[in-house]
């Protein structure tokens, strides 16, 4: 049996080398392929181990080697990282929910290599899930309400400081435009803050002394062009028996009232008995207001 098979070995390569001799180079080239892959076929365990072997004798020769192949075919390692992918559906991401530094990391250096293209695809993700994103920022908003307000202040405090002409300019203008509709919500505001209101206009006049002094130069002159007779406080008090003449209530002489032209200075009203009246000074404020939004 023995002498048979080594006979037959001996036969079989006796033969080859006589069909060899026949071939062109070409063909030798692709029998001798055709024959490893057959080998490799025939002995794929052995031929794993072999590597595998190798492989633990080698590994930093062998992952240079790889990381040389893999910078040099771009191309192939996608593919196969796409026939790998299109295999196990899924396992990306899967692996994205296992390690998600690693493949946050992974994402920022691609957009760090290919900026332009990341920038296009953020732009498009946000354009299609604007409505998502708007509820989030809200809900967002919403739950820090607090810090998100004082976030507000530091950003408009820090859009004035950096062009103050520009911000006061666009202030200006829509408040030129909206005038009607303000006029009343101020004049509600500054009832609403009679007291801080008075505070400020004193910090305010100190620290702005010339237009304080214009301010009630003006008020004098029209309280001049109005001037009529000289009149006396307590004596309108006396005239009005103490009583209101904005809202008909009784005023107390020891608590604050005010002495209340009926048509204002400012319309053209005198300052005479005949035009004032006795008045708590919260309606001769509320009635000042009216006249202001009016
Ligand atoms: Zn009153």
């Amino acid at each position: 049996m023995g002498e048979l098979a080594r006979d037959s070995g001996l036969h079989a390569r006796h033969s080859r080398r006589r069909m060899m001799a026949m071939l062109s180079l070409e063909q030798r080239r692709a029998h001798n392929r055709e024959r490893n892959t057959r080998w490799r076929a025939k002995h794929v365990e052995r031929k794993r181990e072999q590597a595998n072997r190798w492989y633990a004798a080698n590994k930093a020769q062998a992952k240079a080697s790889t990381a040389r192949w893999q910078q040099a075919n771009p191309e192939k390692v996608n593919a196969k990282a796409a026939r790998w992918r299109a295999l196990h559906p899924g396992a990306s991401s899967r692996w994205s929910q296992v390690n998600p530094e690693k493949a946050a990391a992974k994402s920022q250096r691609w957009r760090d290599a290919h900026p332009e293209r990341a920038k296009e695809i953020a732009r498009k993700s946000c354009e299609k899930n604007r409505d998502n994103i708007r509820a989030r920022q809200n809900k967002r908003r919403a739950d820090n309400i607090d810090a998100a307000r004082a976030a507000d202040r530091v950003s408009k405090r820090r859009r004035y400081e950096r062009c103050p002409e520009v911000i006061l300019a666009n202030r200006k203008r829509w408040r030129d435009a909206n005038l009607e509709r303000l006029k009343p919500i101020e004049a509600a505001s500054r009832l609403r803050n009679a007291v801080g209101q008075k505070a400020l206009y004193k910090k305010w006049a100190s620290a702005n002394q010339d237009k304080r002094r214009a301010h009630e130069m003006a008020r004098r002159a029209r309280k001049h062009a109005a001037f009529v007779e000289k009149v006396n406080p307590v004596v309108v008090f006396d005239r009005d028996r103490g009583m209101c003449g904005i809202c008909r209530e009784p005023v107390d002489r020891n608590e604050k009232w005010h002495i209340d032209h009926v048509v204002p200075l400012s319309k053209g009203g005198q300052h005479s008995y005949a035009n004032v009246q006795l008045s708590h000074a919260t309606c001769n404020c509320k009635k000042h207001d009216k006249f202001v939004a009016a």
